[in-house]
């Protein structure tokens, strides 16, 4: 089946889709993204994910190309059309072009770029790696100063991966001034005791949609959560380590630079919150 996408206000294949290149997105990285998951042919979280789009494109004073209710409206007749039953669905804003390369934002009037796309991808619930944990290697967090907005600059996120891929492991957490921020695409957990341990929201960290929910769940099955920074020491040292994230939802971290975190194997707190997770958000999604 040919997938259907979304292009500023047209359904098409995705062989006949196109985007200027004069497009700010691709010259200069001057774009907005969000990745909305699906289950059971629902979405998860669309409220918290379409308020996060605002805030992105607030902060960059970039124009809102579709309402809310249009937003959800594409997102669902993509999810059908696409029969997507298990995925994400991929949204992406730019400021659009006004048909030249210019560091000043165009005027105005211009439109923005609106794209979105599907993925289809059966075994996220089921994931290998929710049973087997996924091993992390520190790196230097060398991202820009705003990474609470969601754009499309992703080099840097990139390139730690494949850091992590070189070293024999699957992701990176990044460290600044001797603490971690967050993983490449996800938020990071310790557990200590009976203690959740992450960083506070600020502009150094992505404000993950999943972290909300997550700590919400934990608050209410009266797990005790600490929001603050921690090193790479405490995570050597902890009981527990996990990531959220729309696609990987709770998964635990069993392993960081080579040094087993806990038993390590994936542990219990991380697991309870990943079924409490996936069970609440296939109740609520719309
Ligand atoms: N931090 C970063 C840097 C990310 O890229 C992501 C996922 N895009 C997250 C955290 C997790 O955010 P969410 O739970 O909203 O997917």
């Amino acid at each position: 089946m040919t997938r259907t996408v979304y292009v500023n206000g047209t359904y098409m294949p995705e062989h006949e889709a196109t985007i200027s290149i004069f497009d700010r997105g691709f010259l200069m990285g001057d774009g907005v993204y969000e990745v909305t998951s699906v289950l059971d042919g629902k979405l998860v979280d669309f409220e918290g994910h379409a308020v996060r789009l605002e805030r992105s494109l607030n902060e960059l004073d970039m124009a809102h190309p579709v309402t809310k209710d249009d937003l959800l409206a594409i997102h669902r007749e993509l999810v059908r059309v696409n029969e997507i039953e298990t995925g994400l669905v991929y949204l992406q804003v730019t400021r659009g072009s006004d048909g030249d390369r210019d560091f000043v934002y165009p005027s105005a009037d211009t439109k923005p770029t609106l794209v979105l796309f599907t993925q289809s991808k059966p075994g996220l619930v089921d994931a290998p790696s929710a049973k087997t944990g996924i091993k992390v290697i520190s790196v230097a967090d060398e991202r820009w100063g705003r990474r609470d907005i969601k754009t499309v600059q992703l080099l840097y996120p990139a390139m730690g991966k494949m850091m992590a891929k070189a070293a024999g492991a699957d992701d990176a957490w990044m460290v600044e001034d001797g603490y971690v921020t967050e993983g490449t695409s996800n938020n990071a957990y310790i557990v200590k005791g009976n203690t959740i341990i992450t960083r506070a929201l600020s502009n150094d960290i992505l404000h993950g949609i999943t972290r909300a929910a997550v700590l919400r769940f934990a608050a209410e099955a009266q797990m005790q959560v600490e929001e603050r920074n921690f090193t790479v020491d405490e995570v050597k040292a902890a009981d527990e380590a996990f990531i959220t994230s729309a696609t990987m939802f709770v998964t635990p971290v069993v392993e960081i630079d080579g040094t087993a975190v806990g038993t390590g194997a994936p542990g219990s707190v991380a697991a309870r919150l990943r079924d409490i997770y996936i069970d609440e958000s296939r109740k609520a999604a719309i």
